[in-house]
């Protein structure tokens, strides 16, 4: 009831925040491969899940009809008559108009998707759509660790670096709805790290899961510590795991990683003063192989000004539910 209030007493001061009365929400998260459907309570608790195959559809009118049928069976399911609304968090998704842009990477479907208008007119409740970023960062101030907070930077490591901002309470779209593109900040301008943009150096050819293993082979092929990795494919969950296990090569990986990352983060830290940063992501299972480098990089090159005032933190959004958890929280956007 408390947390109710002080949402109320806190976002009033916010024009794009508001608590719906029913604060029962569906989350949707939709990636390349699926759709992950879930009804979330106040609590961040997701009660129920559906999950649709996105890679089987390559018509988006037979898709949204199949998402609007699992919202329905789930309600019915749950004994739910009322929700506050749908947030969707997509690839290539445009808050401003609702729709998932065309030719998006990793879909099948290549239309433009008006996904918030058809679905908000076949279930007749409000329907937001933001980007997986954006709705990580308004997942963690609802639900996750950032609650109290009004100035925080949430940054997602996986395939790619992803980064949610959230200022003065509000969270920042930008011109276009593009702000927030941490990943692709350069952070070593000498490197010869070619990144998916076109450009090298950015911040996600060092800090992404696929930048964290190159690390590690450049790593291995100096020379410095022996490579106990001897399978033939290596993932970012094998460096973490050795990480955790106290390898030194791959704690020398995760060390570099930090480095580049601080760097990101301080340069971030300059522009929009956060009280804190939220990571999220498989590479941060590295806990405190990753933490322990990255606040002595962050402190080494923040701007004094900034000294001892913005901690570094993990989600607080469980691992798995996170993405569904930040797109109900979607429905507090207004
Ligand atoms: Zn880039």
């Amino acid at each position: 009831m408390y947390r109710y209030l002080y949402y109320f007493c806190a976002l009033k001061k916010s024009r794009k925040i508001s608590l719906m009365k029913n604060p029962l929400a569906i989350g949707i998260d939709i990636g390349g491969t699926n759709t992950d459907i879930g009804l979330v309570n106040p609590d961040g608790k997701v009660l129920k899940h559906k999950i649709l195959k996105t890679a089987e559809y390559d018509d988006h009118h037979p898709y949204i009809l199949d998402i609007a049928g699992s919202i329905r069976a789930m309600l019915s399911e749950s004994g739910v008559s009322e929700v506050a609304g749908v947030g969707i968090g997509a690839p290539n998704a445009h808050f401003d108009t609702g729709c998932i842009g065309a030719d998006t990477a990793n879909l099948r479907m290549k239309k433009e998707i008006p996904i918030c208008e058809m679905l908000q007119r076949i279930l007749n409740i409000p329907v937001t759509l933001s980007n997986d970023a954006d709705a990580a960062a308004l997942g963690e101030h609802i639900y996750g660790g950032a609650k109290l907070m009004q100035h925080f930077v949430t940054i997602t490591l996986g395939t790619g670096v992803g980064s949610g901002i959230f200022v003065d309470g509000r969270l920042i779209h930008g011109h276009g709805c593009m702000a927030g593109e941490l990943g692709h900040a350069i952070v070593n301008p000498l490197s010869d790290r070619l990144c998916s943009c076109g450009r090298k150096g950015c911040l996600e050819m060092y800090a992404s899961a696929r930048g964290i293993c190159q690390t590690y082979r450049e790593e291995a092929a100096n020379g410095e510590f022996p490579d106990t990795f001897k399978g033939s494919e290596l993932t970012c969950k094998d460096v973490g795991e050795m990480a955790v296990a106290g390898d030194p090569l791959a704690l020398k990986t995760y060390d570099t990683t930090a480095y580049w990352l601080a760097i990101g983060m301080a340069n971030a830290a300059s522009f929009c003063s956060p009280e804190a940063f939220f990571l999220m992501g498989g590479p941060t299972r590295a806990g405190e192989a990753l933490l322990a480098p990255l606040r002595h990089y962050f402190a080494e090159n923040l701007l004094y000004i900034y000294k001892d005032r913005i901690s570094i933190q993990l989600s607080e959004l469980q691992a798995n539910d996170a993405a569904v958890l930040g797109a109900a929280a979607l429905v507090h956007l207004k």
